[in-house]
């Protein structure tokens, strides 16, 4: 293994991480003319196992696209955004009914994560402020001298050889926005700098995928469809080319991880979980025997800042359980509500690194507490009782004049700090119980 050290004349700004999070931030720092420099640990983002791992579709809501429209990029991303007005609930029975996720066709809208990703690398790009450097895993971070070590990899092709290279580059700010398993984070809490707990939820997915049939959609592509009968959840979303991406859910306990056999597996998920009706079994089989399973994590990190140096962002601060769908769309709102946080500061970045913890993490926790409660939701949106209090409520909604909203409705539809949501709400409201309380504003 070779060392390259890479002492810059201008001590840059340097981001880990080319994801969602990491291309957001770099684009707003390229944007108020900082000359920034992305790392990332994957080769590209085409062709790599990793990316497979991850879910295809994601929804956008309100506060992913107002952060597109401060940027300036939605007028030019819209027409590839796919709009979703409410759930479809699948019954065992083959019934479907609606909920509707607003009071005036409101909608969430799809992306396709690996485009969306490129789309923000490309607008990065344009600015002519910012670089990306793959194959570039974050190993080392030192704080005293401002300096993190790489290992590289510009070659993954070649086998049984030695490819890599060490590489030690300085920073001046330090951008953690390397997701769930941050190498940043977990430096920092190596060092005592940081106190952050990972933990792994009893929840696993897969994506299976749902093609088209007769080049046509199987399911009506304006919604978000959930079957959620006994043990397993399937969430499917339109990808905007007439299939659908699935994600299926279930315990680590679940009967479905033990099954090797491949008609008994079937059979147990056609009995669980009638989407099987929407795919050709050997699809499925193949699908789900050759997609790799993943766990879910969530993060509780109470500071994400090293003096005014080194700051968490996204994932690598607030993972959350992907339940409420809104992990991309808080990311995507922290680094806007940082980006402005800078400018309250007068362009200072230290002090906006500084006061981010304290301005934001409040809004985070509470968006996780809602994401964890909507586990529960989801697993009961087929009950009779929860389908009638969901409809009253929206009902009663439309007809509020805006004096009244859902929870749903604030999270996904306003920009309103999610603890005021909380707390209008209140953590101790059971809605199933009670039904979807309205909130006053
Ligand atoms: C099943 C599921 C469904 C979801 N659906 C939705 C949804 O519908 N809507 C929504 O809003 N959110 C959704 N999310 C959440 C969303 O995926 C995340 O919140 C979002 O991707 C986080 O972006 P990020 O850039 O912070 O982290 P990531 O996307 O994880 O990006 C981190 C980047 O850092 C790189 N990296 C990691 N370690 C290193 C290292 N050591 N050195 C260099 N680079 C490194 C990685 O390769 C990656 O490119 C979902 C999540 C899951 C699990």
């Amino acid at each position: 293994m070779g060392t390259n050290i890479d002492y810059l004349e201008n001590k840059p700004v340097v981001v880990i991480g080319a994801g969602i999070s990491g291309c957001t931030l770099a684009l707003y720092l390229a944007k108020k003319g900082y000359k920034v420099q992305v790392y990332e640990k994957r080769m590209n983002l085409i062709n790599n196992n990793e990316i497979k791992k991850r879910t295809v579709g994601m929804s956008i809501s309100e506060r992913g696209v107002t952060t597109l429209k401060d940027l300036g990029l939605y007028d030019s991303y819209k027409s590839l955004l796919v709009p979703k007005y409410g759930r479809a609930v699948h019954l065992r029975s083959g019934q479907v009914y609606p909920q509707y996720y607003g009071a005036n066709k409101e909608a969430i809208y799809t992306v396709n994560r690996k485009h969306f990703n490129f789309y923000l690398m490309d607008a990065c790009l344009e600015t002519g402020n910012v670089e990306f450097y793959y194959g570039h895993k974050l190993e080392g971070i030192n704080v005293d001298d401002k300096e993190i070590t790489f290992i590289t990899n510009t070659n993954y092709s070649i086998e049984g050889q030695d490819t890599t290279t060490e590489r030690v580059v300085k920073y001046e700010y330090l951008f953690g926005c390397d997701g769930t398993f941050s190498c940043v984070r977990q430096r920092l809490v190596d060092q005592g700098l940081v106190d952050a707990t990972l933990s792994t939820l009893d929840y696993r997915f897969k994506e299976i995928y749902i093609p088209p049939r007769n080049g046509e959609y199987v399911l009506d592509p304006n919604y978000v469809h959930i079957w959620n009968i006994a043990e397993l959840l399937f969430v499917a979303l339109p990808d905007g080319k007439k299939g659908f991406n699935g994600t299926l859910f279930y315990t680590e306990s679940c009967e479905v991880n033990k099954l090797k056999d491949n008609e008994k597996l079937f059979e147990f998920v056609q009995e669980n979980c009638q989407f099987l009706s929407f795919i050709d079994k050997e699809q499925f089989i193949s699908e789900f025997n050759s997609n790799p399973e993943s766990k879910i994590s969530e993060i509780k990190c109470t500071n994400w800042n090293f003096k005014d140096q080194v700051l968490l962002v996204g994932d690598a601060a607030h993972a959350m359980p992907p339940f409420y769908a809104m992990g991309m769309n808080t990311c995507m709102e922290s680094v806007r509500v940082f980006a402005h946080l800078i400018d309250e500061f007068g362009g200072d970045i230290g002090k906006a690194i500084t006061h981010f913890t304290e301005r934001r993490i409040g809004d985070t926790e509470a968006m996780k507490a809602m994401a964890n409660k909507n586990y529960k939701k989801l697993r009961k949106c087929h009950n009779k009782d929860f389908d009638e209090k969901w409809n009253q409520a929206h009902e009663a909604m439309k007809h509020s004049n805006g004096e009244y909203e859902t929870e749903y409705f604030q999270v996904a539809f306003t920009n309103k700090p999610f603890s005021q949501i909380v707390e209008k709400y209140g953590q101790g409201v059971d809605a199933e119980e009670n039904g979807l309380p309205l909130i006053s504003h």
